[in-house]
């Protein structure tokens, strides 16, 4: 058997912090999934390495081989306990912004006057993230488009996200160079590592996860996955003819509902059949 790289969203793929209940064996037979010799683990995620750090330990997830953090723009490899950070992905998407980081560009937007948004704190940024807070009824459009002219005039090829923080009642919105994302991410990886397309699986329940849930790669979409997001990514597919590289856990294998982790085996063994052996034998 060749090396597998399962690539997972965590929050609400493996993590179960959504609605739905968790089947008791999803992250045990997860982690048994990733002591296979021949299986390596990256998780890819919105969350900056503190926060995925507190996921591992609060919900005893195997410790990944490398992590896609920071909406894709941190890449790390770990190693005996280290994060390493891969200098070659920060060279890839630092290209984007024409040589200018973090601070430099909120010095741009910030001599413009901009207004209605404010910076988040320190452990927020880093050298390719530049994270703002704002008004959460803030025209978004126009404060979107007013931004991007300021970096367009500086040559900046930027991604801008923008999301709500509901329980903060507080607007969030990234600025990102326009290649850090969790599908280029991944690429890049697949491509660093040697690992051909088809040793590879993503696996995501979420709007942010529909670039590489749809991109052609091996995918798994679990269960507890919003129905819009399942129509979307079906559609897509259908449309590229590519319907068969995604598969949706139905919760089809006996003690697995497949919500979250439970969903993920439950692909794996979809597409990989020859590690049941394994995960039997756990
Ligand atoms: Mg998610």
């Amino acid at each position: 058997m060749k090396t597998l790289l399962l690539c997972s969203d965590l929050d609400r793929t493996l993590i179960p912090n959504g609605s739905q209940t968790e089947s008791e064996l999803a992250r045990p037979l997860l982690t048994r999934l990733a002591l296979h010799p021949k299986v390596r683990l990256a998780y890819v995620s919105g969350r900056d390495r503190i926060l995925v750090e507190q996921a591992l330990t609060d919900y005893q997830l195997p410790v990944p081989d490398f992590v896609i953090g920071d909406v894709g723009t941190t890449l790390y490899r770990l190693r005996d306990g280290a994060w390493l950070l891969d200098p070659a992905w920060q060279e890839h998407i630092g290209a984007d912004w024409n040589g200018l980081e973090q601070g430099e560009l909120d010095e741009l937007i910030a001599a413009k006057e901009v207004e209605h948004i404010w910076l988040q704190p320190p452990e927020k940024q880093n050298t390719f993230k530049l994270s703002y807070f704002t008004d959460p009824d803030v025209e978004r459009s126009r404060l979107i488009e007013e931004i991007c002219t300021i970096l367009e005039a500086n040559k900046v090829a930027a991604n801008l996200i923008w999301s709500l923080d509901e329980a903060e009642n507080l607007g969030l919105l990234d600025v990102l160079p326009a290649s850090a994302n969790k599908l280029e991410a991944i690429t890049f990886l697949l491509d660093q590592e040697g690992v051909p397309q088809q040793q590879a699986v993503f696996a995501g329940d979420s709007d942010n996860d529909l670039d590489a849930l749809t991109s052609g790669l091996q995918a798994i979409l679990v269960k507890n996955a919003a129905a819009d997001v399942r129509r979307e990514a079906i559609a897509a597919l259908t449309e590229k003819q590519q319907q068969s590289r995604l598969y949706c856990a139905q919760g089809s294998l006996s003690s697995l509902n497949g919500n979250y982790a439970a969903g993920v085996v439950e692909g794996m063994l979809y597409f990989f059949p020859e590690l049941l052996d394994w995960i039997e034998g756990g």
